[in-house]
């Protein structure tokens, strides 16, 4: 069979595959001339000058890109003329070489392991568990909290290893963030050629960074691909789990949309209810008294028409930056409350869409679109994590914590001021909208101006004085001025520091989990807790990417351990797993240490939806891509307390 990337066979016309090559992203194009040749000469003949943002064209001169397409189509149109035979595998060296060019740098050889299964050119999905023979795996009963991104994950990895299972999901459809978060402008900001399954790899994107239907929809699809819906319970939603130690079950409380009640057993239980998912609304003096109709980003009242009406957007990280623009042309006028201003990553492709020539590339020409994933991985992950480590010795601390921190602060800054301007007349919007704690301290956001430019409507306003109140009228300000409006939009974010929240989890001796968390959930490497034997937690605490990266990627390398935890658990006469505590205290401890040199831990960050109320952070990973790779590769068993029914 041919293998999975290898690109479907074409019989496309030559003119038609030139007007593609005029789309497509130039380094990639080179990358898969090199697989369909195998001549290591695409690379080596051209030069790319790109260090970071280098997944599109490489910073390449014209003429290059010029001669790269030409030859690139005399490559092509003679392969196709061959019948677009399967290309031969390339020895590990080239592939390295490949890795290193497309970076722009040398690939550290602690990260070959992990991004040769990331790119799994091969496409035999390496981190698929084994299949466990039927006798073994009908006795382990698991429930999956969500249906979201990591509970999908989830069942198909069960599925795949013949283990039986039951979804429970709270809405009537999958995707969770993406199900529920339906708001105007919604759109994912990773770069999704790489948000989304390595496995189940999509080349039909209709832009970079797909809007919600577009991500729902590829959910949806992937989820009937594997089969899965006979697995889930809809409409319901998971109350309680109490771990039953004498023989060895939880007991899982349900309830259904109509208010019924019901429970069932299972062994082993995986959380997937993301940390982004419970709506925060503050509890504003005099909320309940507005007239108008208010309702939370993530659960947008699609009857409000806000047509011509008076709108108070409360609110603006994430969210609230993609809601103004979509909504500003729509509305008589937009109030924008923003308490703390946020640094953004300037990204000009961010609402692009994917040409022709683009998605013609990423489904018939070999390892074309494993290498864009590469392209956007590289720069986009633990580049973020370099200007958000602190450098001890760094003099100037109160404003950046490294050099490139700083560099990353001039980068931004430039950004927002070129788009506000710097003359006298901007200088009011200027100081408004640049932030006054080190860049990276919350989670960067991606402009590609829209957001500065939507701020500088004549029907738009930002306000920066704190909210004192909200009157029937609209929002009153500390200041004392009232901000009419006849709608309210809270795009308040989340209650990311509550892990699990409303969850209630009792393990062993009636141990709640959220009594024993308090402020500080801590799992030992993000997925077990002590005293909750076969409890697995995916996207845990400690895991919540807030430099970059895929919280995908990150789901599938939990998955993975998770099922490597089942495949031990479906062993005769094993009872229980759970980690150590001094397993979990440690990793907590070592996280904490490595948390508190990040700018994120910085004290001019006043607000952070990754701080807890005493400031500390406990939900954010400080590792990097290969360091919790390394770390959840497999499980180490000196780590766990394993319980056999016998004893
Ligand atoms: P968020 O980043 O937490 O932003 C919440 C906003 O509400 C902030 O402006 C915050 O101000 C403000 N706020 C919260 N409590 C407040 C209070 N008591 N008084 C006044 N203002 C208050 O939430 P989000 O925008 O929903 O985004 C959350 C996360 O979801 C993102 O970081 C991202 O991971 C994910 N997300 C992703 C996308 C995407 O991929 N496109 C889209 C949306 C969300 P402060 O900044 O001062 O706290």
């Amino acid at each position: 069979m041919r293998s999975l990337y290898a690109g479907e066979p074409f019989d496309t016309s030559t003119p038609e595959i030139a007007t593609a090559l005029e789309d497509v992203s130039i380094p990639t194009l080179l990358l898969s001339l090199v697989h369909i040749t195998g001549d290591p000469r695409f690379i080596r003949d051209f030069k790319q000058m790109g260090i970071f943002l280098n997944e599109v064209q490489g910073f390449m001169s014209e003429e290059d890109k010029a001669r790269a397409r030409a030859e690139a189509l005399s490559v092509i149109t003679e392969y196709r003329d061959r019948g677009c035979p399967e290309p031969a595998p390339l020895s590990p060296e080239l592939i390295r070489e490949m890795m290193d060019w497309a970076a722009c740098e040398h690939v550290p050889d602690d990260y070959l392991a992990l991004v040769s299964e990331e790119l799994d050119l091969d496409g035999v999905d390496p981190r698929r568990p084994t299949a466990l023979a039927p006798e073994r795996a009908g006795d382990l009963p698991v429930v999956v909290v969500g249906c979201g991104e990591s509970g999908i994950l989830a069942g198909i990895r069960l599925r795949q290893a013949n283990i039986p299972f039951t979804i429970v999901e709270k809405n009537a459809g999958p995707g969770g963030t993406w199900w529920e978060n339906s708001y105007p402008g919604a759109r994912v900001d990773v770069a999704n050629h790489f948000y989304c399954y390595s496995f189940e790899p999509n080349n039909d994107w209709t832009h970079f960074f797909a809007e919600q239907y577009e991500l729902q929809d590829y959910f949806t699809k992937v989820m009937a691909k594997h089969d899965l819906s006979e697995h889930v319970r809809w409409n319901t939603e998971v109350l309680a789990a109490d771990w039953d130690d004498d023989d060895g079950m939880w007991t899982v409380s349900l309830r259904g949309a109509d208010g019924h009640s019901d429970t069932v057993r299972a062994r082993a239980i995986i959380t997937a209810v993301g940390q982004l998912n419970r709506p925060n609304i503050p509890e504003f003096d005099g909320a309940n008294t507005f007239e108008g109709p208010s309702f939370h980003s993530a659960a947008w009242d699609h009857s409000v028409d806000l047509t011509g009406k008076r709108v108070a957007l409360i609110g603006a990280g994430a969210s609230g930056f993609q809601i103004a623009p979509a909504i500003a042309d729509t509305v008589e006028h937009l109030t924008v409350f923003q308490r703390t201003a946020q640094w953004m990553f300037p990204n000009p492709m961010y609402h692009d869409e994917v040409g022709d020539g683009v998605r013609w590339a990423m489904r018939h020409l070999p390892c074309y679109g494993r290498w864009y994933r590469f392209l956007v991985l590289w720069p986009g992950s633990d580049k973020g994590l370099d200007a958000a480590e602190g450098d001890p010795n760094y003099a100037d601390s109160d404003h950046a914590v490294s050099d490139i921190n700083a560099a990353a602060q001039m980068m931004f800054s430039q950004w927002i001021t070129s788009q506000v301007g710097d003359d006298p007349n901007s200088a009011e919007l200027l100081a408004k909208v640049m932030p006054d704690y080190p860049a990276c301290g919350k989670r960067t956001l991606q402009d590609n101006g829209s957001w500065l430019q939507t701020l500088q409507r004549d029907n738009v306003e930002l306000v920066r004085t704190p909210i004192r109140e909200i009157t029937a009228r609209g929002v009153v300000t500390d200041d004392g001025a009232s901000h009419d409006a006849d709608v309210i939009v809270y795009a308040t974010g989340f209650r990311h520091t509550d892990v699990l929240w409303p969850l209630k989890v009792t393990g062993r001796n009636g141990i709640d989990l959220r009594d024993m968390w308090g402020t500080r959930p801590y799992a030992y490497l993000g997925i077990t807790v002590p005293d909750f034997p076969n409890f697995f937690i995916v996207y845990g605490p400690g895991t919540h990417l807030a430099h970059g990266g895929s919280l995908i990627f990150q789901s599938e390398l939990q998955m993975r351990y998770v099922d490597q935890c089942l495949q031990r658990l479906a062993e005769a006469d094993i009872h229980s797993v759970e980690p150590r505590p001094e397993a979990a205290t440690d990793w907590h401890q070592r996280t904490q240490t490595q948390i508190k040199k990040m700018v994120w831990s910085h004290p001019a960050v006043k607000h952070s939806y990754f701080k807890n109320a005493d400031g500390e952070i406990h939900t954010v990973s400080p590792w990097r891509l290969n360091e919790y790779w390394a770390a959840i590769r497999e499980p180490d068993w000196s780590q766990f307390v394993v319980r056999h029914r016998s004893s």
